[in-house]
């Protein structure tokens, strides 16, 4: 099912075309109207005239979050304050937020966006979504909220947490979809086999949208078992309109990225050199239709790589590989790189382990991580624990070449975030 077929599914040579007519027109823009790039394109000897092929992006400077929070609160604004609609900002664990600001063009545009990515992937007026994603600030809600009331969907503003009244929305009024993080979602699953629902049963659940945080493919499948419904990966980030920026399709291999919007690499981010189709690296996008507040070659920060065969159900528009991490959130443990999620892929592979874990570093470099059991995995045989631990242990050491310390928790007692997780704590007196 496709929203706008035209557009989605665009010969490569056309849709080229328009992005090199749009690349051309986003740099002129930001030349005449932000400061960060006038100054940019001085410091490198560059006029937008020098932009002839889409190849020629990476002779264009870069923008990072610490760009975007020098230039708070107005500094990247490319309209009159009169003519923006909406403020968002992205989170910073640290000082200044990033100021997000959107046009009514920008607005329309992310809910067309997203408007797509439902249809994509099966969701039509008859849905009724519970939309479980913080409203605010945050884009994840409000712009997941526009494009389900452009498919006409019915659409329901709970928010996150308060499990209980989750679930009576869902009964009395027969929710389809929810849109919530990966770990809301699981631990939204363990609620419901508390309370002795069965969601294949008692509730009309046919599928979730799952995003805002990397996760894996393995808590995929304990949501999709947990909930008894299909799973969807979305991704998106405030800087680029909210979660419509790339979603999967019906056959659930890689996110399409809309194209005629954003212009995809995928770089080295130690070096910033462009890596080739297929290779692992830091997505970096430049926005095509961005009206508000269009950005160069922003640094995602976010580790994935291309998909570069074409996609059986037709669309056009290249698909991402799932966010396997962040380039920041790479921690280095005795000199090796290590993203957690690869020890939540290893977790989440085992039956006898829970929805939920938590990464100490300490002292000198010492890596323990803790691990709940599942409910079902302990029998009460101490030496069951002892054999299940070192074996998590000895997965850990194969997939990261550096031995953690395990300790296994009971079920329930680790802290439960309903936003984004923290999963890493580090204490260490290096
Ligand atoms: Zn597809």
């Amino acid at each position: 099912m496709f929203w706008d077929r035209k557009t989605e599914t665009l010969k490569r040579s056309t849709l080229e075309a328009l992005q090199l007519q749009r690349l051309q027109a986003t740099v002129r823009r930001v030349v005449k109207k932000v400061p960060l790039y006038q100054h940019r394109f001085a410091e490198y000897g560059l006029k937008p005239g020098h932009i002839r092929s889409l190849a020629d992006v990476s002779r264009l400077p870069f923008t990072t979050s610490a760009d975007l929070r020098a230039s708070y609160p107005h500094g990247m604004l490319a309209v009159a304050t009169d003519d923006v609609l909406r403020l968002h900002t992205s989170s910073g664990t640290t000082g200044k937020p990033k100021a997000l600001f959107f046009s009514r063009h920008d607005v329309d545009n992310a809910a067309e966006l997203m408007a797509r990515c439902l249809v994509m992937s099966g969701v039509t007026r008859q849905d009724v979504l519970q939309n479980m994603m913080t409203y605010g600030l945050f884009t994840g809600a409000l712009m997941m909220h526009y494009g389900a009331e452009k498919v006409g969907c019915l659409v329901i503003p709970a928010g996150p947490g308060n499990s209980e009244r989750q679930l009576l929305l869902m009964q009395d009024f027969r929710t389809t979809a929810i849109h919530a993080t990966p770990s809301y979602a699981l631990y939204f699953a363990d609620f419901l086999e508390k309370h002795g629902v069965n969601p294949r049963k008692d509730l009309a659940l046919r599928k979730a949208f799952v995003g805002a945080e990397p996760y894996t493919e393995e808590t995929r499948r304990k949501i999709e078992q947990g909930l008894g419904i299909d799973v969807y990966n979305c991704y998106g980030l405030s800087e680029m309109n909210g979660p419509g920026v790339a979603f999967e399709c019906e056959h659930k291999h890689g996110m399409h990225l809309w194209e005629d919007n954003f212009l995809l690499e995928i770089i080295d981010p130690q070096t910033g050199e462009p890596l080739p189709d297929g290779q692992s690296g830091e997505l970096v996008l430049t926005t095509l239709c961005s009206e508000a507040m269009p950005l160069l070659r922003f640094r995602t920060r976010d580790i994935t790589s291309i998909i570069p065969e074409r996609c059986p159900c037709g669309r056009t528009h290249r698909r991402i590989n799932r966010i396997t991490g962040r380039s920041d959130d790479m921690l280095i443990v005795r000199g090796v790189n290590i993203y957690p999620q690869q020890i939540e892929r290893v977790l989440m592979s085992l039956p006898q382990v829970g929805s939920n874990y938590l990464i100490q570093l300490e002292g000198l470099d010492e890596m323990i991580i803790k691990v709940e059991l599942a409910k079902a995995g302990f029998d009460g045989q101490v030496e069951h624990l002892v054999h299940l631990q070192s074996a998590i242990a000895d997965r850990l050491r194969t997939e990261l070449l550096v031995k953690p310390k395990v300790e296994l928790v009971p079920p329930g007692t680790l802290p439960v975030s309903e936003g984004k997780a923290k999963r890493v704590i580090d204490h260490r007196t290096l």
